[in-house]
C-alpha cells in the first residue's frame, strides 16, 4: 500500500497532534454538557475514536452514514442518508464528527436536518478543511488543519474505499487513478 503513496502530509505524531488540540478545546467548551457527538461514516471513524478518548468528560456518541461520492474524487452535489442515529437530538448539543469539508454540502444539510429536528445547538468538528473544494457557505466551529487543494487518503479516509487503515495522511501517485 506504501507503494501507491506520493508524498506524506501528515504523520501519526502529527495527527495525533490536532486531535488532542481539538479534543482539549471541546473538553473546555462543553464542560458538564454531556454532548451527543455524531460521527460521519464512515470517513471519520478513525478520527472519532482518538477523539472521544483525548475527551476528559462525559460524552454521547452516534454515527450517521451519508454519501456524496460514489467511488470517485468527486462530488455529485447530492447528499443521502444511508443510515441515520438512534439518538433523539432534540434539546441535545450535537457536535458533527467529520473527516473533512470539501465542498460543504455534506455539512449544510446535516446542520440543516439537526436544527430542524430540535437540537439545542450544532457545532461541527472537522479534522481536515480544503476551503479551495467550498460551493457551501459553511464554516467548522473546530478544525485541525487546512490541507490544499489535493485528494488525501489515510486516517479514514478512502479512495474507492481503500486506504482508510493508513495511520497517515498521505496524497496518491496519479497512476493509481488512472487503474
Ligand atoms: P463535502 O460534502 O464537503 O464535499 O465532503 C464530503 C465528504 O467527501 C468528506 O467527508 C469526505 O468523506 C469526502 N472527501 C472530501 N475531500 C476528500 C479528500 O480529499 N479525500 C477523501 N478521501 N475524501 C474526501
Ligand atoms: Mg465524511
Ligand atoms: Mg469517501
Amino acid at each position: 500500500m506504501q507503494e501507491d503513496i506520493l508524498k506524506v502530509l501528515f504523520t501519526e505524531e502529527d495527527i495525533q497532534v490536532l486531535v488532542r488540540k481539538l479534543a482539549k478545546q471541546v473538553e473546555r467548551d462543553y464542560k458538564g454538557r454531556n454532548p451527543l457527538m455524531i460521527c460521519i461514516l464512515k470517513g471519520a471513524v478513525v478520527f472519532m475514536t482518538d477523539f472521544v478518548r483525548n475527551i476528559d468528560d462525559y460524552v454521547e456518541m452516534d454515527f450517521m452514514d451519508v454519501s456524496s461520492y460514489y467511488g470517485g474524487t468527486k462530488s455529485t452535489g447530492e447528499v443521502r442518508i444511508i443510515k441515520d442515529v438512534d439518538t433523539s437530538v432534540r434539546d441535545r448539543d450535537v457536535i458533527l464528527v467529520e473527516d473533512i469539508i470539501d465542498t460543504g454540502i455534506t455539512l449544510k444539510s446535516l446542520m440543516e436536518l439537526f436544527s430542524h429536528r430540535g437540537a439545542k445547538s450544532v457545532k461541527v468538528c472537522s479534522l481536515f478543511n480544503k476551503p479551495s473544494g467550498r460551493q457551501e457557505f459553511v464554516t467548522a466551529d473546530y478544525v485541525g488543519a487546512t490541507v490544499p487543494d489535493e485528494f488525501i487518503v489515510g486516517y479514514g479516509l478512502d479512495y474507492d474505499g481503500r486506504y482508510r487503515n493508513l495511520p497517515y495522511i498521505g496524497v496518491l501517485k496519479p497512476e493509481v487513478y488512472a487503474k
